[in-house]
């Protein structure tokens, strides 16, 4: 019997060890892991490059606080700021707290100005922004906030797509307009680039900010650093996670001088956020996805890997709905309940996991081999092969 909290359906597997793409079960089975923690680890299991960086700071210093200055930290910022649109970072340590600080900045901003009523955030039904009060109330989905009392106030929703609905929701309490560039858990709902487009210029118009939650897709998981760099637009705050830890738990909000301004000594803090252990492995991450041709790669071999499933959904039309995604961030959408599938899947040594609307999240690590990639091909094809 286990003293675990009954909050999580896990799978009866549990590894001795990974490395790169695989995983190693305690019974001696080897998987590819195209889980990869939700996203987490974006070089992979115990990349050896990430291993050293965290032992060598493990060495010298684990945690002081930020009431003093933390080199390792301010590196990581001035390097996050200088290849992004962002000036001003504040770390954390997870999604939700990335997100949470993004809308706590948004508001502190326009009060700041003096417009007080400025406080309201707009973000898609049943989205994912995380588990805190905040960011369940911000995801806007029954299904998370139910049971947890009286939802946090100040979010305003609008079904994806549904474009008259989000102008009519702009009024003069309106601070931002949050959304996920790519809904992860949403079911991989890629928002199209010309959307992202026309919100920048919404935003611009009614003077409101724009917040792009890139927790999941962000940290070149589709090819660029972000994801809305795709669409050539900037956001005003973002709340980054998941990847830029490689697998230590960290999370950041970045945003521009302008609206970093009002987060002034006692406004916000965290004890954990900006560890040194976390800020070096930051760092070491960058150092990885900075390489020459390192996200280049990635955009060529993801292409190759969406083409090589779009080739067995038309073979297989009848299992396969759609193939979403842009990048390593990729969905398979089936014609009915994925479970079974997955179930499968993992049968045949693939571990994969499931967003909404019945699709099946393929998450390789950033550095995966084209040979790993076959290998998983090879995987989906039989399992729908024999698909019952
Ligand atoms: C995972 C996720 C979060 C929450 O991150 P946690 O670290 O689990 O708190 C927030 N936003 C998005 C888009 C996510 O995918």
């Amino acid at each position: 019997m286990t003293s675990l909290a009954n909050n999580y359906k896990r799978r009866n597997i549990s590894f001795k060890y990974g490395k790169g793409s695989f995983l190693y079960s305690t019974r001696g089975k080897k998987y590819i892991d195209f889980i990869q923690g939700i996203a987490v680890n974006s070089l992979g299991h115990t990349n050896p490059y990430l291993s050293k960086a965290l032992k060598k700071q493990a060495s010298k210093v684990w945690h002081i606080s930020n009431a003093f200055l933390i080199p390792e930290g301010e590196k990581l910022a001035k390097r996050l700021s200088k290849y992004t649109f962002a000036e001003k970072i504040i770390f954390q340590n997870s999604g939700a707290e990335a997100t949470e600080a993004a809308i706590k900045v948004a508001r502190k901003y326009f009060f700041s100005m003096g417009k007080k009523e400025k406080n309201r955030i707009i973000c898609i039904k049943n989205s994912f922004h995380g588990r805190t009060l905040a960011a369940i109330s911000a995801s806007g989905s029954k299904k998370m906030t139910n049971g947890f009392g009286p939802n946090a106030s100040g979010f305003d929703h609008f079904v994806f797509g549904d474009h008259k609905k989000l102008k009519k929701l702009i009024n003069k309490r309106t601070a931002a307009i949050m959304v996920e560039p790519i809904m992860g858990e949403g079911g991989i709902k890629v928002v199209p680039e010309w959307c992202l487009k026309e919100l920048r210029k919404i935003c611009n118009k009614k003077k409101i900010l724009l917040i792009f939650d890139e927790v999941q897709c962000g940290i070149g998981r589709t090819g660029k650093f972000f994801a809305f760099e795709h669409a050539n637009v900037k956001p005003d705050i973002v709340p980054i996670a998941k990847g830029i830890g490689g697998g230590f738990p960290m999370g950041a909000v970045l945003m521009t001088n302008k609206i970093a301004k009002c987060m002034t000594p006692g406004t916000h803090g965290s004890t954990f956020g900006g560890n040194p252990l976390a800020m070096s492995v930051g760092n070491a991450v960058l150092d990885q996805l900075f390489k020459k041709n390192f996200l280049k790669n990635v955009t060529k071999l993801s292409k190759y890997f969406l083409n090589e499933l779009n080739k067995i959904k038309y073979e297989y039309p009848k299992i396969i709905k759609d193939i979403r995604g842009k990048g390593f961030l990729i969905g398979i959408q089936l014609h009915f309940d994925q479970s079974k599938f997955i179930k499968s899947l993992e049968k045949n040594y693939l571990l994969t996991i499931r967003a909404a609307e019945n699709v099946i999240r393929v998450l390789p690590p950033l550095n995966v081999k084209k040979n790993e990639i076959d290998l998983a091909l090879k995987i989906i094809k039989k399992v729908c092969k024999e698909y019952k």
